[in-house]
C-alpha cells in the first residue's frame, strides 16, 4: 500500500535499521525500543493486522512466526528467552496498520495489559 509506512520501509523509501531480509519478510529495529532487544518482523505483503489475514495468508503467518523464532536465535535472545508480541488493532494498541511481530528480549520482561 502506498501510503503504508511499513511498506515505504519494504520499499525502500523510508530507512530502517535491518536486521534480516528475504523475499517475503523484513526484520528492522523498533524506533523506540521498550527492550534492549526490540525487533519488528513483518512480511513484505500488505496485511493489515491478524484481525485481517485471509484464510490464504496462513503458511505466510506460519512461516512469519518460524522467522521470529530464527532471528531470536540469531540475535543472541533465544537461549535466555524473548516475547512475542502482536498488537491489533484500536484495543490492541496498534498504531501501525501493517501486520508485525514485536520481538523483545535482552532483559527479563513482565506482562503488563
Ligand atoms: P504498534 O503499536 O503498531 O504495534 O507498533 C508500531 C511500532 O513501530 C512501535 O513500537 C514504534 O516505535 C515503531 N515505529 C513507528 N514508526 C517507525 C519507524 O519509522 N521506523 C521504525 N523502525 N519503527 C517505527
Ligand atoms: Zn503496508
Amino acid at each position: 500500500m502506498t501510503d503504508c509506512l511499513f511498506c515505504k520501509i519494504v520499499n525502500n523509501q523510508i530507512p530502517a535499521e535491518k536486521t534480516f531480509e528475504d523475499k517475503n519478510f523484513l526484520a528492522f529495529k523498533d524506533i523506540h525500543p521498550k527492550a534492549p532487544t526490540h525487533i519488528l518482523v513483518i512480511p513484505k505483503k500488505h496485511i493489515t493486522s491478524l484481525a485481517d489475514m485471509h484464510p490464504g495468508d496462513a503458511p505466510l503467518i506460519g512461516q512469519l512466526m518460524h522467522r521470529v523464532a530464527l532471528i531470536a536465535e540469531q540475535v543472541g535472545i533465544a537461549e535466555k528467552g524473548y516475547k512475542v508480541v502482536l498488537n491489533i488493532r484500536e484495543h490492541g494498541g496498534q498504531v501501525i496498520p501493517h501486520i508485525h511481530v514485536h520481538l523483545l528480549g535482552g532483559k527479563a520482561l513482565h506482562w503488563e495489559v
